[in-house]
Parts: C-alpha cells; sequence; structure tokens
C-alpha cells in the first residue's frame, strides 16, 4: 500500500458532525487509505469574531493537504458576513463545481427514473463575484463579469470530464438571448471548444428553458456545463428531481486543490436529532477517493451504499412506501459497513479502477489573437432626482468641443432623446457621450476633465463605463431603442 495521503477534514455546523461521523467511519472500516486532519471553520469561527468564518491556521493545512472533505456550514443572516463556501472556492482556486445527480428508482421516489446527468459549475466569477454597490436612493447594482479565460477552463473541463467518464454529449446552458455580450461570450467560447472534441455530441438551452427541461425531461442530459449562478440554481432542480437533496455530492476541483462535500447545507431544523441522511456527504468522500486514486475503495463503499438503498433501509428524507426500515444516521451508516464487499442486485454497481492520485493539473490554453482596443466614447452614470428633466442641458453644458452627448438612458432604456418615455421612478441615469467625430478616440484626459467640469456643475457622477471598440468591433451593447 502507498503511503496514505493527508486529507483535511471539517465537521461544519448543523447537522455538520453527524453525518462527518458517519461518512469517515465508512471510510475507516471500508480501509479507506488515509490521514485525517480537522479544522474548525464557520459558526463558532463567526461567534468569536472571526469574519471570514475560517482561521490562518485552517487555511495553512487546507493548503499543505490539498484536499479537503467539508461537512456543511450555515452561513449566519445578515451583518455583511460573506459565504465562506464562496471565499474557499475562490482563494483555492476551485473554479470547477461537479455534480452527479441519479435516479435510484424504484427505491427512491422519483418521477424520472433514468435520470443520470452531471452539471459543471464555473465556480468563481459570474454575479457571485459579489461585487455589488448603492448607487442613489432607488438603485443597487451586481456586476456580472465573464472571462474568455474561465469560461474556455470550464468548457474544457466539462469536455474532458465528458471523456474520461465515457459520457456522450455535453450541454451548454446560458442566457445570451438576452445577455449577448457576457453570455454570448460564454456561448460564443463553447461552440469553439466543442470543434476540438468531434466524438461528442454537444448542443445548447436558453437557461429558462433549460431548466424547465431538466425539471420535465431529465434524461435529455448527460454532461450540462454552465455559469456559476446558473449553476447553482439547476444543481438543486436537478438534486430535487432525484428525488433528495439529500443524496448528491460534489467536487470542487482546482489546478491545485480540491474540495469534497454534500450540496445540501446545514439542515438547522433537524441538527442534533440524529436523522439526517449522510449519503450527500458520502458521495462526496467517493468522488474524493477517485480523485486520490483510491477507485477500488470507492466502489466498495458505493456497491455497500446502493445494496443498502435497494434494501429500503432509508433515512426519513427518502422514507416512502418502497422502503423497509426507517433508520437514523448512525444506523444507516452501520447498514452499509455491514454490506461492505456486497454488489446491489437490482441498481448497477459501479466500477471505479485505482489510479495515480490526481495532481496538479493544468489545462490546455486557445491562443487567443490580441485585439486593437480603443476608447471612443464613455458612459457617465448619475444620480438625478428630477426624472431626467434638466439633464441633458447640465451635460451638455460641461462638454468641450471635441465631445458629443449620445444619449440618455435609464436602466439600458434609451429615455433621451425619446419622446416617447415618461419616466419619473428612478434617480440613476447613464449618460452616454461619444467624439463629436465620428468613430474618433476619446482620451482618457478628456474624460477626466468631462468629469471635473460635471461635479462643477453639481452633477452627481456615481460610475463611470468606458466604451471600447475591439478590432472596430463594438465592445458595448446599445440602450433598448437607441
Ligand atoms: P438545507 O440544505 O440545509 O436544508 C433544506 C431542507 O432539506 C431542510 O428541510 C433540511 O432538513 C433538508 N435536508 C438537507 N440536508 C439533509 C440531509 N442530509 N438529510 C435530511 N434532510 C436534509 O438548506 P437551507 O435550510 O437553505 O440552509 C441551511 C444553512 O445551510 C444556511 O445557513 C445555508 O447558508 C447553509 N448552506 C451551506 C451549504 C454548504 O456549506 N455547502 C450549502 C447550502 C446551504
Amino acid at each position: 500500500m502507498t503511503s496514505a495521503p493527508h486529507i483535511t477534514v471539517a465537521y461544519g455546523d448543523g447537522i455538520g458532525p453527524e453525518i462527518m461521523e458517519a461518512t469517515l467511519e465508512i471510510l475507516r472500516e471500508a480501509g479507506a487509505n488515509l490521514i485525517v486532519e480537522s479544522i474548525e471553520i464557520g459558526e463558532k469561527l463567526y461567534q468569536k469574531g472571526v469574519t471570514t468564518g475560517i482561521p490562518p491556521q485552517a487555511w495553512e493545512t487546507m493548503k499543505r493537504n490539498k484536499v479537503l472533505l467539508k461537512a456543511p456550514i450555515t452561513t449566519p443572516q445578515g451583518g455583511g458576513y460573506k459565504s465562506l463556501n464562496v471565499t474557499m472556492r475562490k482563494t483555492l482556486g476551485l473554479y470547477a463545481n461537479v455534480r452527479p445527480n441519479v435516479c435510484y428508482a424504484p427505491f427512491v421516489k422519483t418521477n424520472h427514473p433514468n435520470m443520470n446527468m452531471v452539471i459543471v459549475r464555473e465556480n468563481e466569477e459570474d454575479l457571485y463575484s459579489g461585487i455589488e454597490y448603492r448607487q442613489s436612493q432607488d438603485a443597487v447594482q451586481c456586476l456580472k463579469i465573464i472571462t474568455r479565460s474561465a469560461s474556455e477552463r470550464i468548457i474544457r473541463y466539462a469536455f474532458e470530464y465528458a471523456v474520461k467518464n465515457n459520457r456522450r454529449k455535453v450541454t451548454c446552458m446560458s442566457k445570451d438571448n438576452i445577455m449577448k455580450m457576457t453570455d454570448g461570450l460564454f456561448h460564443k467560447t463553447f461552440e469553439e471548444v466543442a470543434k476540438e472534441y468531434p466524438n461528442i455530441t454537444s448542443d445548447h438551452y436558453i437557461i429558462d428553458i433549460g431548466a424547465a427541461r431538466i425539471s420535465s425531461k431529465p434524461n435529455l442530459f448527460d454532461v450540462i456545463v454552465t455559469e456559476n449562478l446558473y449553476g447553482d440554481i439547476i444543481s438543486d432542480i436537478a438534486a430535487e428531481v432525484s428525488g433528495s437533496v439529500g443524496l448528491a455530492g460534489s467536487a470542487n476541483i482546482g489546478e491545485d486543490f480540491a474540495m469534497f462535500e454534500a450540496i445540501h447545507g446545514s439542515a438547522p431544523d433537524i441538527a442534533g436529532k440524529g436523522i439526517a441522511n449522510p449519503s450527500g456527504l458520502l458521495h462526496g468522500a467517493i468522488m474524493m477517493l477517485v480523485h486520490l486514486g483510491q477507485g477500488k475503495t470507492a466502489a466498495k463503499i458505493h456497491n455497500a451504499w446502493l445494496k443498502t438503498i435497494e434494501e429500503g433501509i432509508h433515512t426519513g428524507d427518502i422514507f416512502s412506501e418502497q422502503s423497509t426500515a426507517r433508520v437514523g444516521t448512525k444506523e444507516f451508516s452501520d447498514a452499509v459497513i455491514a454490506r461492505l464487499g456486497q454488489l446491489p442486485v437490482t441498481l448497477k454497481p459501479v466500477e471505479y479502477a485505482d489510479s495515480a492520485p490526481t495532481g496538479h493539473e493544468e489545462q490546455k490554453r486557445s491562443d487567443v489573437k490580441k485585439e486593437t482596443k480603443k476608447l471612443v466614447g464613455v458612459d457617465v452614470f448619475v444620480d438625478w432626482t428630477d426624472a431626467f428633466a434638466g439633464l441633458p442641458e447640465k451635460v451638455q453644458g460641461a462638454l468641450d468641443s471635441s465631445l458629443r452627448l449620445h444619449t440618455i438612458a435609464s436602466k439600458g432604456l434609451k429615455v433621451w432623446p425619446n419622446p416617447e418615455v415618461s419616466l419619473k421612478l428612478t434617480d440613476q441615469y447613464c449618460c452616454r457621450v461619444f467624439s463629436t467625430a465620428e468613430h474618433g478616440e476619446v482620451s482618457h484626459a478628456a474624460i477626466a476633465a468631462l468629469l471635473g467640469r460635471l461635479a462643477d456643475a453639481g452633477v452627481d457622477f456615481i460610475k463611470t463605463e468606458h466604451l471600447y471598440e475591439f478590432d472596430g468591433q463594438r465592445g458595448y451593447t446599445m440602450g433598448q431603442g437607441e
């Protein structure tokens, strides 16, 4: 036997400690070759005033061991606390969230017995960056950031996952009919990467109909790749369709680190009662063993778990008329341990081979041609309370002869010049300014001087966005009605 890898274990909050104990007991009894080091993160740390929920020594342990098995954490409501899960994913560079969703019919009730899909969710950007601002009495804003590099990395990960796991199809979901630049970039990158995998079928769904189809026809899907927020939502839909949020595990994978967990939260409503289903965390641990190269042990546990499920030994969350015994967390893990070495009879047994542990994973990256970037204008967002009455004149008065006011928009709708629109309710407007020369360049100095004159004129500018062309192509959207 090779020397045992060190893993970090976080017992978490709520039902976390109960399901972690059950999971570790199964790993031990199955002969998993691991040295466990535990860290304390989450609620207790927040209560001690550690606002991140993670003390420095926990980071040190996680970074040294590289692999983390984590029970769910309670995120305190209000008080400005950042989600510890999001902090960990971003700090450790865990860019891919991988969630298999499988049905166990007829033993776990579901309307879709043939569902077997894997959702690969981008984990580090999108609206989840949590970059938000209050700008005026009326308006708050959240920035959606999508990069080509992160899109390519997650999409390539999804195709590589499909190849390695004998999956046939990768589906992209986005909303690029509306968000043509951000989601458009994600979709376009998908089309480009897909060409490199001719043996894998690829298709695309707009996220709304895609989510609807996951709930009504989940067997249309094999591997799905999507952005962070959409991935969060469809993962829970898929988990619910498969029978219970208590069943599925997930892997968070980065180039250097990996974190494995259940998909559900800390379930404070049932904490301490000994009734939680440990299966989600156990599935996370099975994915961890495969990642560590201990495939045979992973299969031994997974098959014992399938046998337990098909014998009808079920925790309360999946208990139904198909069940034979309603058990608590400890009885459930004891039942799995008693079946180690057995295979399921009706459900399909799983097979994982022992392999080299997954190490530092660097991906191929496409060469992207650097485009010529030209500054052609600026959007100046202002807080202006009196509808937009008087605003065009104020802005025009602050322009020098090199600049012209093109439009004023409110939430993407052109309101000036536009006699059709009467907008009285809001107080955030976007003044679009271009060079007076057609397609002329605008300098940073001219923009800075404009802002100075706007301030002198009493215009409260709250934000600017520069308008660029890349190789002559517009790098900004037009307002509706523009
Ligand atoms: P939840 O997943 O904790 O609970 C939703 C429902 O599912 C509850 O009725 C719960 O009893 C049930 N449930 C969940 N897991 C179960 C299990 N293993 N066995 C049986 N029943 C189970 O979601 P929530 O109530 O929205 O969130 C509770 C807390 O968990 C919040 O503080 C939230 O921020 C946090 N959370 C953490 C993670 C994580 O650490 N990865 C993920 C999601 C939510």
